[in-house]
């Protein structure tokens, strides 16, 4: 047998949640919350059920759902995307990702990637033929260098892919970010795909950097989202996806293959959620409440951290702890002492290894609490 992806194996976010379930450990690991979704979308989803809505949905998704969709962007980004023809709902975010570069990208296309980087987008993009071109961010604060980024543009480019807030590093981009990128784009043909599925889970007052708020880019442009990270459902694998209409086409024309349409009855119990902005407003202010919280309660431990700015994941430095790799100590520290978290370095194409674990804080108050207390008699 001939593997088309010869170096990937199981994936880090299965194999830690596993070893935390074997060893009894507090799952910090991977990006699920461990609270319930709300009571009323849960009513709706039932609702819809026993109302019939049980066959196939629409191929680009629930009309309402989609226009519903197109007046929340249009008053967050002031970008209008045509529910028809513009916005198409997918199973997550993770089949969107799967679809566009499926769609896009050919044999010996280059695409341009930030690393660390999310652990799909490089396996699709060498599943259809291309070559992942990496441009390391360094921590602590991870910016972008802009400059690397636009000497690695070649005749080959076919796509940048950029993440915003950024998983798994917490942080976000800020408009020079997003100006410098559309004057490197500008008179290109070069596609972006903006992972954009925390948009609403940014902190300090900080506002989410959308690729829908610049010209240049929005023409250029997937953005990703994901009712899973917004409303605390990751096991419903629900989420969409917009871009401009000729590009959306394209998408489309593999989507009704990939899975033809997304789960029906969620798609009507979202439509009615979404009517209620305080659903996805109220996030940044419960998640950083979250996130001081566990800060707070690590301050005299042996760790140290730059806070994040977005996303529910915060990196730990343990340089003071210990010389051992981040999968070792990942491992030591869910087996002997009971809690999971995620090693940076599998995010990184050269295992890069920095001594950062990845904690997740959408937990609730009591197991942050039981979290802090194993970190602090570290
Ligand atoms: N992109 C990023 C950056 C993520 O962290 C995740 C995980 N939620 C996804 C995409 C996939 O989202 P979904 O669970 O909706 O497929
Ligand atoms: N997005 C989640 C994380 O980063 C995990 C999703 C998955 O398990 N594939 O932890």
């Amino acid at each position: 047998l001939i593997s088309k992806l010869p170096t990937v194996s199981t994936n880090i976010f299965s194999v830690m949640s596993q070893l935390a379930t074997t060893h009894n450990a507090l799952n910090l690991s991977q990006g699920f919350p461990n609270f319930e979704t709300s009571p009323t979308l849960i009513r709706l989803v039932s609702e819809a059920m026993q109302n019939g809505y049980n066959q196939y949905a629409p191929m680009a998704g629930l009309l309402p759902l989609r226009e519903i969709i197109s007046k929340k962007t249009a008053s967050l980004y002031q970008r209008n995307y045509n529910p028809e023809e513009e916005i198409t709902i997918t199973s997550g975010a993770t089949q969107a990702i799967f679809t566009i570069i499926a769609a896009f990208i050919r044999q010996n296309d280059e695409v341009i990637l930030l690393k660390p980087a999310y652990d799909c987008y490089e396996p699709t993009i060498e599943l259809f033929g291309g070559k992942p071109v990496p441009v390391q961010l360094n921590g602590p604060d991870f910016s972008v260098n802009w400059d690397e980024v636009a000497s690695k543009i070649t005749k080959k480019t076919k796509m940048l892919i950029i993440n915003t807030p950024h998983n798994p590093t917490g942080t976000t981009l800020q408009k020079k970010d997003m100006l410098r990128l559309e004057q490197i784009l500008k008179d290109t043909n070069i596609l972006l795909l903006s992972d954009e599925v925390y948009e609403h889970i940014v902190f300090d007052n900080k506002s989410h950097q959308s690729a829908a708020l610049f010209p240049h880019l929005a023409e250029r442009s997937f953005i990703t989202a994901s009712f899973g990270k917004t409303f605390h459902t990751t096991g419903w694998k629900m989420g969409y996806c917009l871009a401009p209409k000729e590009l959306m086409k394209e998408f489309r024309k593999v989507h009704q293959f990939n899975v033809f349409c997304s789960n029906h009855p969620m798609q009507h119990a979202l439509t009615t959620y979404l009517k209620t902005p305080e659903n996805y407003t109220s996030l940044p202010e419960f998640f950083q409440k979250k996130r001081d919280l566990f800060l707070s309660l690590l301050k005299d431990s042996k760790f140290t951290f730059t806070p994040a700015s977005g996303t529910y994941f915060q990196l730990l430095n343990y340089r003071n702890i210990t010389d051992e790799s981040d999968v070792t100590f990942a491992k030591k520290l869910t087996i002997e002492h009971k809690i999971a978290s995620i090693p940076v370095s599998v995010f990184n194409m050269n295992q890069q290894d920095d001594k950062l674990l990845r904690f997740c804080f959408a937990k609730t108050d009591d197991a942050l609490q039981k979290a802090a207390e194993i970190l602090c008699n570290i």
